[in-house]
């Protein structure tokens, strides 16, 4: 089997670290609003190549986040403000419903289904080995990961100092913070404020109150439930940078081991009328409205049909034609035509079915 890294920007032949067992790490949702046909299209891609891996023989331990808490004052923590309630309620609310929507997509439950609020320990001890291994520094309660002293960094996203500010404004990091030393570093700990309202999260830590930094949640979630080295991590290609280049740089600084992961898969955007579909532009998609009117089985083999990495154009008709097709592989398989000569590509089948 060949996989294409986006480290490498090639196709490589796979071969994990222990020959039949695979550790697989995947970005998870930030729960403050509701899934959308681009989170089904990155979570039902990882779920055929787990489903494949495991008919191959290997066993795979898969953990999946919920980013339910955030660093930065956007996302979640807007709109718990926005609805007058706090982050945790609001986070368990929508992690809820996703969770209902992929189960119903009948997608392969991952082994490791981990909350960042209840992986702090781990994210405050990763962040100490960074400190203790001269890699980063503290600043009023803050910690932060000096960038200049890794120096490989950038090595995932490929992307130029000026692409990488751009970029990180877009994700609204804190460029602009006075109390880091490049406007690149990482956010590792962020302290609270006085008084800090209640929507806000706030754990204790030995740097005082504050919250883990959004990348540094991953990458101690990841080597906390799957080891220090990882197969293949997985995601969005929005995530690659500042996201996943910093879980490279936090990770490979705090254990001192490189590779971090040794594949990285990147899965394509799903577009609308020529436009990203994202909340912010308001033409989502909802897995929820299309289950009303589809199969699961329909859903799964439309987003399954395109390429993981390509980008590609929401269209109506595919679900149709979908239900179609799906109906008459069911009556394939339920009559057992040419069980013998096909049974190879039955199985196959099976694996992109429920
Ligand atoms: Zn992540």
């Amino acid at each position: 089997m060949q996989l294409f890294n986006s480290l490498s920007r090639q196709k490589e032949k796979f071969e994990p670290i222990n020959e039949k067992k695979v550790n697989l790490y995947v970005c998870g949702i930030t729960p403050y609003d509701t899934t959308h046909l681009g989170h089904a299209f990155t979570y039902l891609s990882f779920d055929l190549l787990i489903r494949f891996l495991r008919f191959q023989g290997y066993t795979v331990s898969y953990t999946q986040n919920v980013t339910d808490i955030n660093d930065r004052d956007n996302d979640i923590l807007k709109r718990a403000q926005e609805q007058n309630t706090t982050w945790d309620k609001l986070t368990e609310f929508w992690t809820n419903k996703f969770l209902t929507d992929m189960k119903t997509l009948n997608w392969t439950v991952p082994t490791n289904y981990l909350f960042a609020s209840e992986q702090i320990p781990s994210m405050v001890s990763l962040i100490e080995k960074i400190i203790n291994n001269g890699f980063g520094y503290v600043v009023n309660g803050a910690v932060f990961l000096d960038i200049n002293k890794v120096t490989d960094f950038g090595k995932l996203s490929k992307l130029t100092r000026e692409e990488m500010l751009q970029r990180a404004k877009d994700f609204e990091e804190d460029l602009d913070n006075p109390d880091k030393r490049n406007p690149l570093d990482i956010t590792l700990w962020r302290p609270s404020t006085p008084n800090q309202p209640p929507h806000i999260p706030s754990f204790e830590s030995p740097w005082g109150k504050g919250r883990p930094g959004w990348h540094i949640e991953c990458s101690a979630m990841s080597i906390n439930s799957l080891g220090e080295q990882i197969d293949i991590h997985g995601g969005g290609i929005d995530l690659i940078y500042p996201h996943h280049e910093s879980e490279v740089a936090q990770s490979e600084s705090g254990t001192l081991k490189k590779p971090f992961a040794k594949y990285w898969l990147h899965t394509g955007t799903v577009y609308i009328n020529g436009q990203k579909m994202s909340k912010s532009l308001g033409n989502l998609i909802l897995i929820s409205d299309l289950l009303k009117k589809y199969s699961a089985n329909a859903i799964r083999w439309v987003l399954l049909s395109h390429h993981y990495r390509e980008k590609w154009e929401y269209n109506e008709s595919e679900f149709t034609n979908a239900e179609v097709v799906i109906s008459q592989i069911i009556a394939n398989l339920q009559n057992g035509t040419n069980e013998k000569a096909n049974n190879q590509i039955y199985k196959e089948k099976e694996i992109i079915l429920l």
